[in-house]
């Protein structure tokens, strides 16, 4: 077993804190240890940040860009690397550990048009020679806490952004699977990002308390549960920081009685059970109107009772295992609870085991749903599907609407003006029309509403700019004598 270390100011800086083990999901066994981190640890790191900040920030935006051209190109050639630290740590199947690498180049990709996105506004002659303009500086020091479903993708696209701004940047990854990340932080080492702009510290949610105190962090991007999100955005508040904090998602799909019955039973099959519904947006309620819901039901549990468990790293497995002995048990624990509650188990995933080992729940189905259940009202995060059926378009938005969650929500229908109208009624910020998993380009914004975030910014776009700068306005005045002078 390796025992992991910090990446700080371009090297490995081994922990003296207490060490936890790593498993890899789908054998069960330990294969790492990781530190938890030390505060004084901490502040190494934070003492990184600040002294790459100067010459970070006073780099041109281009220059900043250019590198980050080099970052991409580091991914994409130690792709498979990363690929399989992925997998052993996080029990992804090939298919999405593959597709994860590609949204990371992405994401990377689009931290080089921060130039392009950053431009401030200048208006000439607000009065008699005078003109007034913004300029951006970067926020300083941006700490970033990461969630274990994404161990790649979502750091990369809480920092890129960041260190294209000028900021630097430290990052603490899920302490389930730090790894991958760490492998990257080294490649960028590599491929010449200075020392102290990237930094990766290890540990659980004592290191973040502490990140969160620390009065040389100035602002904070937080991905993970809701209640996390609700403490590190309080607490990060009260420590007069910036804070955006993602949290979870009960992402509901409405199929309407005209939408394409075999579209939406592929949709709703591979947006609840892709990367074994560990996706804050995937969609874990379908809420089916009408008459159609009997058929519907039973095309979702053909596709997905066919849907292959097995070797994550065989490219024909579908669906692997959840993060964690303790995850799979809430899941089963959420299932029997629902069957208590008058849920119908139409398909039952706690029975179908194809390992000897792993943490895997198969595709579960549990049909006759209502708002109030705790599959309903609580974000499971596993292969479970609940499906609500009501008589009426209205009777679904109440569905959506009894929901404290507000990541994402759809609609498949042929009807135009019915899908305008869900854009209007559906509660989240991001609305899909005959797209089931409606997570935006990362040119556009995302956040969530309700208890799915507590921000006032997003996690990527032009908006995510406005985060990770602070402007000043200036207003400037030609004197008259100079004018006459240059005359
Ligand atoms: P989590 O909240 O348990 O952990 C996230 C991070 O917070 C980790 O780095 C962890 O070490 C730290 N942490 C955990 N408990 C803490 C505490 N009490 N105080 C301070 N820090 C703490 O989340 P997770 O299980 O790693 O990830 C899954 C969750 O993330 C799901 O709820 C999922 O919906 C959510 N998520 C949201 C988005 C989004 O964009 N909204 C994206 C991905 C995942």
């Amino acid at each position: 077993m390796t025992q992991l270390s910090h990446f700080v100011s371009g090297r490995f800086l081994p922990s003296a804190g207490a060490v936890v083990p790593i498993f890899n999901p789908a054998t069960e066994a330990q294969i790492d240890l990781v530190p938890l981190g030390l505060k004084e640890e901490v502040d190494v790191a934070v003492a990184a940040a600040k002294a790459a900040l100067p010459a970070w920030s006073a780099l041109g935006l281009q220059q900043r860009s250019n590198l980050l051209f080099d970052l991409r190109q580091a991914l994409a050639e130690n792709r498979q690397e990363i690929i399989d630290l992925i997998l052993c740590q996080t029990g992804k199947t090939l298919a999405d550990a593959t597709a994860e690498i590609a949204r990371a180049a992405e994401i990377i990709g689009h931290a080089t048009a921060t130039p392009t996105l950053s431009a401030t506004p200048y208006t000439r002659s607000v009065a008699a020679n005078i003109n007034t303009y913004e300029v951006r500086y970067p926020v300083g020091i941006v700490a970033a806490i990461s969630p274990f479903n994404f161990p790649v993708m979502i750091p990369l696209l809480q920092t890129m952004t960041a260190i294209a701004c000028g900021n630097t940047v430290v990052v603490k990854p899920s302490e389930r699977n730090p790894s991958a990340l760490l492998h990257i932080a080294e490649l960028f080492s590599k491929a010449g990002l200075p020392d102290g702009v990237f930094n990766v510290v290890l540990g659980d949610r004592t290191i973040v308390d502490h990140i969160i105190e620390h009065p040389d962090v100035a602002a904070i991007t937080f991905v993970g549960s809701t209640p996390v999100a609700r403490y590190v955005r309080t607490q990060g508040v009260a420590h007069n920081k910036r804070v955006q904090a993602f949290g979870g998602g009960k992402n509901h799909l409405v199929i309407m009685p005209d939408a394409d019955l075999d579209t939406a039973a592929n949709a709703a099959v591979s947006a609840a059970f892709g990367a074994a519904g560990q996706r804050c947006m995937a969609v874990s309620v379908v809420v089916i109107v009408g008459s159609i819901a009997d058929d519907l039901v039973k095309a979702i549990i053909d596709r997905a009772s066919a849907i292959s468990m097995g070797d994550v790293a065989d490219a024909s497995s579908e669906l692997g295992p959840v993060i964690s002995a303790q995850s799979r048990q809430r899941i089963v624990d959420y299932i029997d609870a629902a069957a208590g509650e008058g849920g119908i188990l139409a398909l039952d995933g706690r029975q179908r085991i194809v390992e000897e080992a792993g943490w895997y729940v198969a595709p579960t189905v549990i049909d006759h749903v209502k708002p109030g259940m705790a599959v309903h009202s609580e974000e499971i995060f596993g292969p479970v599907l609940s499906v609500v059926r009501v008589e009426t378009y209205q009777e679904a938005i109440d569905v959506i609407s009894a929901s404290t969650f507000g990541n994402g929500a759809a609609i498949f229908t042929n009807d135009g003006a019915l899908a305008t109208q869900f854009t209007d009624d559906a509660q989240a910020g991001q609305i899909g029309i005959n797209v089931p998993i409606p997570s935006p380009v990362y040119f556009h914004g995302f956040a969530g509403w309700r208890s799915s975030a507590f921000t006032e910014s997003k996690l990527h776009g032009r908006d995510a700019i406005d985060f990770l700068t602070r402007t000043k306005t200036i207003t400037a005045r030609t004197l008259q004598a100079q004018i006459e002078g240059a005359m």
